[in-house]
């Protein structure tokens, strides 16, 4: 079945299957527009596919218009790993940041990201303050979290393990904690 509006009409047709009584293998088609730029090109899949993902529709993925198999590949783990379904590239989780927000949060999420985007499948929160960001890091399985204009919190998981790290050596703590709970590996050069 081929639609324009691919994501209503597969939901109606998985609800017009489990009508019938029909639990069907679901496959979830996405042929990439030729003229779109990558960045669009990327958008519409997620957009197309992502949302049944997270409705729970969809038995395999199969992308095509996307060039090379491997650049191929790679967008499909990150519409699972976005729709929650494989963690296979690390996972940031920021805040919007607000006039709370105690340091760049972008430039900061940008420094962490260069050292740690590597770790497969690690989840890694970075929060602008004390006062939410511990409440709203989900998952993570480490948070970075401002607790004052010159320092931040260190977290494995919900715990605050590091009180009021001076920002210069945060990035390094936090390197330092993933090596020391193991789920840290060396960057391939
Ligand atoms: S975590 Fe703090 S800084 Fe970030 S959006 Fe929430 S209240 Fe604002």
């Amino acid at each position: 079945m081929t639609s324009d509006r691919p994501v209503h009409a597969v939901r109606r047709m998985v609800a017009r299957l489990a009508a019938r009584g029909c639990d069907a293998p679901v496959v979830l088609r996405h042929r990439s527009d030729a003229t779109l730029d990558a960045e669009s090109a990327l958008l519409a899949a997620g957009t197309d596919l992502g949302a049944p993902l997270c409705d729970g529709i969809g038995d395999a993925v199969v992308l095509s218009g996307f060039g090379d198999a491997g650049r191929t590949v790679a967008l499909g783990y990150r519409i699972l790993q976005g729709a929650r379904l494989r963690t296979t590239w690390t996972e940031f989780i920021s805040c919007p940041s607000c006039g709370r927000t105690l340091f760049d949060l972008e430039e900061t999420t940008a420094r962490i990201k260069a050292r740690t985007g590597h770790l497969d499948g690690v989840k890694i929160a970075i929060m602008g303050c004390i006062v939410n960001g511990p409440g709203e890091m989900a998952d993570a399985d480490f948070g970075y979290v401002g607790s004052g204009p010159t320092s931040v919190n260190l977290y494995v998981g919900k715990e605050l393990v590091e009180r009021n790290v001076p920002t210069e050596e945060s990035d390094d703590r936090l390197v330092e904690l993933i090596r020391k709970h193991d789920r840290w590996k060396d960057p391939v050069n």
